[in-house]
């Protein structure tokens, strides 16, 4: 057993698992930019109401996941920025939570996933777990849910309706971040959020109230 100095805080932190597309990083916005330049369309992130991007593109949902594949590989994805308030919250929430980053990415995206949080997260989070959520290979796809049990999350916070209610199924509760694609009644567990600000202001809410 490791003895902490008197100095070091006895009580161990908590667990925060966070997912990446619209939720640290404003991957709607440079998608569309992507999408529009690269392929013609025009539209933007406001008007996405389904969350497979298939239905916006007329795509099939091979071809949609090379696009994505693509987006990734450009400047677009290089140059996203951060969602408004999420490197601020990231930094005070880090005082009590030991941060998950946890996105539906596959393993492919590694590289340049890495290289994004590393210019706009960097030492803001402990690790990176890659769900696989399009992978066709069951082999190479977890929950969200998984994870979130075995890294022992207290807490998750997505943009997907149905990460959302995976996650609150194994009894963590969810912050919804609120977007066009997520809208409808919530499962029990998952309380929708209208920004960063808000979720910090939940949180300070909890810790007073122990
Ligand atoms: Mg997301």
């Amino acid at each position: 057993m490791i003895l902490s100095s008197p100095h070091e805080s006895q009580k161990p932190k908590k667990v925060l698992g966070v997912d990446l597309d619209d939720v640290l990083a404003r991957t709607g916005d440079a998608m569309a930019s992507f999408h529009n330049a690269t392929y013609g369309t025009n539209y933007v992130r406001d008007e996405v109401v389904d969350y497979n991007l298939g239905t916006v593109w007329n795509c099939a949902p091979e071809e949609t996941q090379r696009r994505i594949d693509e987006f990734v590989g450009t400047e677009f994805h290089h140059q996203a920025e951060a969602v408004f308030g999420a490197y601020d919250a990231l930094k005070h929430l880090g005082k009590t939570y030991e941060i998950a980053v946890v996105t539906g990415r596959h393993e492919g995206m590694r590289d340049n996933t890495i290289d994004w949080l590393t210019k706009n997260f960097l030492g803001l989070y402990r690790e990176i777990h890659f769900t696989g959520h399009y992978e066709t290979d069951p082999s190479k796809k977890r929950l969200k849910s998984s994870v979130m049990t075995e890294i022992g999350a207290d807490l998750f916070i997505d943009d997907a309706l149905h990460f959302a209610s995976d996650v609150a199924s194994v009894g963590i509760p969810v912050l919804l971040l609120d977007t066009p694609w997520n809208q409808g009644v919530v499962p029990e567990g998952v309380t929708r959020v209208a920004s960063w600000t808000e979720i910090l202001a939940i949180l300070a809410s909890k810790e007073t109230l122990r």
